[in-house]
């Protein structure tokens, strides 16, 4: 009750800042685009129910249609087949959408390579520096990415050979998903695993490895450069849909100024 209390009155004075981690869900916001021989995820689209008009005239509301995996949002085990009997994004314990965030950031790797891998060694070395990566953290990998996230273009960045977007390297994802308690990883790109993520000899090792050990995701993070290197809280909120992959999320950091 006192750490509550104290919490609240912090929150109230400023000495704890919210952070939105969010990036603006709209219909230019990217998404993902797959090769054309799969079954691909939709845009955000709002539509218009009634604007204080005949249709509803002292209210204003819209349907929206958009896919699970739009904009920032969450990744549940069970979007991917090592998942599949993991849980629905409905079924994730609310205890483990909030914890200690870790940031490891790699913005100048990921400027200077856009196809930068985080690997063993990188992640290691954070610890040396940091301490051991808490149980039950959100790991947030800080590429500088989230700059381009009002640029489709930019943003998936691809050529001829597919898209050139950061990631990590099948042994970090095995690193994650295996031999941390971590509830999940989060990324500025569009998805968890980097662009070329399919050529890997794991391909999408961090989907595989996360997903298969009841581990989440969390894509298209903005303001990564202004949470300190450990010690904010993330609470992360997707929607509860039912029998659901994942869905758009509200990403909310709790800092101490
Ligand atoms: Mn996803």
């Amino acid at each position: 009750m006192a750490n509550l209390t104290a919490l609240a009155n912090e929150l109230a004075s400023g000495a704890v800042q919210v952070l939105d981690l969010t990036s603006p869900l709209h219909s230019e916001t990217p998404i993902l685009n797959l090769p054309p021989e799969f079954g691909q995820t939709a845009t955000f689209k709002l539509e218009e129910i009634s604007h204080y008009d005949e249709k509803g005239p002292a209210w204003y509301w819209n349907n929206f249609h958009t896919g699970e995996h739009t904009g920032t949002h969450f990744d549940a085990p069970n979007h991917w087949i090592t998942g599949k009997d993991l849980d629905d994004v409905a079924s994730v314990p609310a205890s483990r959408l909030i914890g200690p965030a870790v940031v490891l950031d790699f913005v100048k790797e990921a400027q200077a390579n856009p196809d930068f891998l985080l690997d063993v060694s990188h992640i290691e070395a954070w610890e040396k520096e940091h301490g051991a990566i808490p149980k039950g953290a959100w790991v947030l990998f800080r590429t500088g990415w989230s700059k381009f996230g009002d640029d489709p273009k930019a943003f998936a960045n691809a050529d001829e050979n597919g898209p050139h977007t950061p990631g990590l390297t099948v042994e970090a994802a095995d690193l994650l998903g295996t031999k941390r308690d971590v509830l999940g990883l989060g990324v500025e790109t569009v998805g968890i695993d980097a662009g070329a993520g399919f050529s890997l000899s794991v391909p999408f090792p961090c989907h595989n490895m996360l997903m298969g050990n009841n581990k989440y995701g969390l894509t298209q993070l903005r303001n990564l450069d202004k949470l300190p290197a450990q010690g904010a809280i993330v609470i992360a909120a997707p929607l509860k849909i039912v029998g659901g992959s994942g869905s758009p999320c509200r990403v909310l950091a709790l800092i101490q100024k």
